[in-house]
């Protein structure tokens, strides 16, 4: 059965990149009928941020991608969050260190500085703690049993690292990239659990793939060249059979192609990356959901960042996209964020979604801009306005004349449009309308026609005017309809101070 795991690190906000890896294995899991399961990984207590778990979390449910397992779910595998299994890590670090595929270092942070400086002054700038440079270091394998259980004993700090021989060959039969090959000279001898007794990303990260039954890693590419630690480490513990399969996801690139995708390409681009706000702290960044986006547009636009369907087909409900969805339409190149094509989509979705349930999300938008306006109101504006909008905030931006006499906002136009000699029979079409009984697009437009006819004047010279006085622009949805929902009353007083 197929398993797979989002496994993200609490340390900070969820950004796009880690959004699309949660929701590509969500669709792959629904896909196969397998599981999909949440891991916190939590063992890097310097990097760990609170609340990020929550956040995390909160961003999964408002997307839709719901795990099986989990914490606060439940599940056979648990728990789900790596900071409570330092028992079972234990137990596997002392297995490793039994068959000696691992041991013990006793070398301070200040003796490995220190080795790093002598070997740049000698021209060597890597260092590497490995098969080559242990022998010179202070080792369970250099010092021997003796001294290893004197510095034990003595409660000397230490980490255990993975003894990397070399003369190995690690493959790795990538789904999206396809055979990779590392030699395991090309790997150094890792540390698997630190001074704190907490286990390192890598380590943990196979130890729970391999408990939890994970028959499919699919992550972001940036994992790739530490695969072939988790390979070694694999076939350390003896598990190399039933390993998990590979998927490594592309790269996300900047909008303009050049490079990886970046939290400063968020703020200087103004635009989001992130698909919720984070509101700790400094880190205040608008995201997704803040700035008006709905969640299944956000899906359907992140879905093709990395993948497509084969056809052109690009609207995807995520009950369709678990249909169309596999991982051998990965592409393996990167994929360019451009942040106009999520526009797109969301607009797509306000089109699609009706209006009568466009209207509260339209409600709670004026309402927090301290504009509150009716249901029934807010229904009317969604309907006017969700073709020439992308965003729920543009709503408001867009519509606020609905609620509030603004200012003229096209001057120029306005100036081209409005005769003064024309006055005196703008103030006979105001008073025209102010007798009608019923107020509806209809009857406002039926009386401005007959004030026209009589007038000889086109709907060139009435309309634009007419929006001006209401609506301070001469674009925007049917004017009669605008007129409509501001309400006789308020019409009759904009038409009253409008145009000078
Ligand atoms: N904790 C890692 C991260 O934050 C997980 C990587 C993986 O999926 O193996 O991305």
């Amino acid at each position: 059965d197929v398993r797979v795991r989002f496994a993200p690190s609490p340390t900070g906000a969820l950004h796009i990149g880690g959004l699309r890896t949660a929701l590509y294995n969500y669709l792959f899991a629904r896909k196969h009928g397998g599981a999909f399961i949440l891991r916190v990984e939590d063992t890097d207590q310097k990097r760990y941020v609170p609340g990020a778990e929550e956040y995390i979390v909160n961003s999964l449910e408002w997307a839709g991608i719901r795990p099986d397992e989990g914490p606060g779910i439940g599940g056979d595998y648990g728990p789900y969050r790596q900071s409570e299994r330092k028992a079972i890590y234990a137990k596997y670090t002392q297995h490793l260190l039994d068959s000696g595929q691992a041991y013990y270092a006793f070398d301070t942070e200040e003796e490995l500085d220190q080795r790093r400086e002598s070997e740049k002054a000698a021209g060597n700038h890597n260092f590497r703690y490995d098969a080559a440079t242990r022998g010179g270091m202070r080792n369970s394998l250099s010092l021997g049993k003796e001294q290893t259980e004197a510095l034990l004993a003595a409660d000397t700090p230490y980490v255990v690292r993975l003894r990397v021989e070399p003369g190995q060959m690690v493959h790795i039969s990538d789904t999206v990239r396809g055979d990779v090959a590392f030699q395991s000279e090309e790997v150094d001898d890792k540390v698997l659990m630190k001074a704190d007794g907490l286990p390192t990303y890598h380590l943990a990260n196979v130890v729970d793939d391999h408990l939890m039954k994970i028959t499919h890693v699919i992550r972001g590419e940036e994992w790739l060249p530490s695969t072939a630690l988790h390979v070694l480490l694999y076939r350390a513990f003896g598990w190399e059979k039933s390993m998990p399969a590979f998927a490594h996801l592309p790269l996300l690139l900047k909008p303009n192609g050049k490079g990886k995708l970046s939290k400063r390409d968020g703020q200087q681009l103004g635009f989001p990356v992130f698909p919720l706000d984070w509101g700790s702290g400094e880190e205040h960044l608008s995201g997704f959901r803040e700035s008006g986006f709905l969640a299944p547009a956000v899906v359907n636009f992140l879905a093709f960042l990395g993948w497509n369907p084969g056809t052109e087909q690009e609207i995807f409900s995520l009950e369709a996209l678990v249909e169309a969805f596999d991982l051998d339409r990965i592409n393996k190149s990167g994929a360019q964020y451009d942040f106009e094509k999520a526009r797109w989509y969301n607009q797509q979705y306000l089109i699609a979604t009706p209006d009568e349930q466009l209207g509260p999300r339209v409600e709670a938008v004026f309402a927090a801009h301290g504009h509150p306006v009716s249901e029934e109101l807010a229904i009317t504006i969604a309907g006017l306005l969700k073709e020439r909008v992308h965003t729920l905030e543009e709503f408001y931006e867009q519509g606020l004349y609905f609620v509030e006499r603004v200012g003229i906002t096209d001057e120029k136009t306005a100036r081209k449009k409005w005769k003064p000699e024309l006055r005196p029979r703008f103030e006979q079409l105001r008073a025209a309308l102010g007798e009608l009984d019923t107020w509806t697009a209809l009857t406002i437009k039926d009386r401005t026609v007959a004030f026209m006819e009589t007038n000889g004047l086109g709907f060139g010279q009435v309309l634009p005017v007419l929006r001006l006085a209401v609506s301070g622009s001469t674009s925007g949805p049917d004017a009669f309809a605008i007129l409509e929902a501001v309400g006789q009353e308020e019409t009759l007083a904009r038409l009253g101070e409008g145009y000078n």
